[in-house]
């Protein structure tokens, strides 16, 4: 785990907790599993539901893991200015809805998004004090194991998926912090913690990592 400098308490040097966290990575490196677990195990912990233009799988619930749209539809909503962050992935489209994550900051809950690199990117611009947590695989072919063996994406969109995972490899330096996914479970204790670190008191030079509503609002 590397050094979150950028999180941590001007007066005492220790971490103080981030409202907004991103969790990003290569396809098939288990984010959707992390998440899957901590929507079970860590109720407390609230999750962006993402809008997306790709088909449901088997067992993805509209609503739950995605808001399955049509392309028409997305498109309106970016129109709208309705996404804090939206990218094209593997031939789809994905976006953050951005009222939801206004509402949730209000609240001062810990609040997670799931997104890939590109997002990442956007949300590190709109929101310098999000905490970007990069997920990594143990290994290149523990990668290309998943990819290959979770049988759910035709060969030639586990390709297209390889090559944009090279590239999202690349982009780990530009994160926070990197989580190894060798267990999942070691990897959500650690990114909850991140999450639910207690907060620093204001007086002490108050809490870096939160984040205020307010920078969600503007238009990107
Ligand atoms: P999948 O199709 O495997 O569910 O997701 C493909 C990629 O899209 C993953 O890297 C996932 O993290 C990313 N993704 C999911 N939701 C969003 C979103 O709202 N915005 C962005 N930028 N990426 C997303």
């Amino acid at each position: 785990m590397t050094d979150p400098k950028a999180h941590l308490d001007p007066v005492h040097g220790v971490p103080v907790p981030a409202r907004l966290t991103v969790l990003s990575g290569p396809s098939a490196v288990g984010k959707s599993t992390v998440l899957r677990t901590i929507r079970r195990d860590r109720p407390e912990i609230w999750l962006s539901v993402s809008v997306t233009t790709r088909l449901p799988r088997p067992g993805e619930k509209h609503g739950r893991e995605y808001y399955f749209v049509t392309e028409r539809e997305f498109d309106e909503m970016v129109a709208a200015g309705q996404f804090l962050e939206w990218a094209r992935f593997a031939g789809n489209c994905y976006g953050t809805p951005r009222g939801p994550v206004a509402a949730r900051l209000r609240t001062g809950g810990p609040s997670l998004l799931e997104i890939d690199v590109a997002g990442a990117r956007q949300v590190r611009a709109t929101v310098p004090s999000a905490l970007l947590v990069f997920l990594a695989p143990p290994s290149w072919a523990e990668l290309v194991r998943r990819l290959t063996g979770r049988g759910t994406e035709p060969p030639e969109e586990i390709e297209r998926r390889l090559v944009v995972a090279r590239a999202e490899l690349a982009a780990e330096t530009e994160f926070d912090i990197t989580l190894v996914n060798t267990s999942i479970d070691e990897v959500c204790s650690q990114l909850v913690a991140l999450m639910t670190a207690q907060p620093v008191s204001p007086a002490l030079g108050g809490p870096a990592g939160q984040v205020s509503a307010g920078q969600l609002t503007a238009a990107r």
